[in-house]
């Protein structure tokens, strides 16, 4: 079942969410369609962790899914609210939360509705794997600016709008090693670095840091740092 009041909202795209709403019941097989999510987890997770204060900290996860990097999160002491458009990623997600014990609030609503809700009320944000999916990713940005207490921090993740991205993000990863499903990703919604970077500025955050994130299907071993050709990592403050 779909939120019609969120699937109409206009920074929803209601084919990616039926996508992401049929994959959700797998969303914690460590050898499913979201294995990338889990094998870069890790190393995303200590990115944020030394750029921030993670504990006791209020953190907003926006596009949470299942709740990966969330549930990481408040199992490094953080208070966790999760934020998705999709409804039965988010019930997975809570269910997941019986098993795991930890505490994440999970909400299912659109970052710019909350924003108006609760403006300046997270120390911390994180969008990561989300902003590819989403037709105006620069009024998520600004919903992260508004969302944020001053001197807060937010960290993107998403893919590079490169030949070699096109290469590795979809003929590689859709077509070659079957690492994710086909469609899920769309060229045309890769987002350069020096993109996000001016949507940042625009909405008044400072980049402090860009960094590629490497990962290796083959070896499902993830890192971070150099060049952003594909994946990449990006740390704001406001
Ligand atoms: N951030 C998670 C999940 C990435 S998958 C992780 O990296 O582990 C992308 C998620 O974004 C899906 O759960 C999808 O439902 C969600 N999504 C797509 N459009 C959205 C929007 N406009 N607002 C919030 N979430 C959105």
């Amino acid at each position: 079942m779909n939120q019609p009041e969120l699937t109409a909202a206009a920074n929803v795209d209601a084919g990616e969410q039926q996508q992401f709403a049929s994959m959700a019941s797998r969303w914690w097989d460590q050898q499913g369609e979201f294995k990338a999510l889990h094998d870069i987890n890790p190393a995303r997770l200590a990115y944020v962790a030394a750029r921030c204060e993670l504990a006791e900290k209020a953190t907003l996860d926006i596009g949470c899914g299942g709740g990966i990097l969330a549930e990481s999160m408040a199992a490094a002491g953080a208070e966790v609210t999760g934020i998705d458009i999709t409804r039965e990623v988010l019930e997975v997600a809570k269910l997941h939360l019986l098993e795991s014990g930890r505490q994440v609030d999970y909400r299912l609503i659109t970052a710019e509705q909350l924003a108006e809700q609760q403006p300046g009320c997270f120390a911390q944000i994180t969008c990561m794997e989300m902003l590819e999916h989403v037709p105006d990713p620069a009024s998520i940005v600004n919903a992260c600016a508004e969302l944020l207490k001053p001197g807060g921090q937010v960290f993107f993740s998403t893919l590079n709008r490169s030949p070699l991205a096109f290469g590795l993000g979809i003929v590689a990863a859709e077509y070659v090693l079957n690492l994710v499903p086909r469609g899920t990703h769309r060229y045309d919604r890769f987002i350069r670095p020096s993109e996000l970077a001016g949507w940042c500025r625009h909405a008044g955050l400072t980049v402090k840091d860009i960094s590629a994130l490497h990962y290796n299907p083959l070896t499902r071993k993830a890192s971070v740092g150099g060049t952003p050709r594909v994946n990449y990592l990006l740390h704001a403050g406001l």
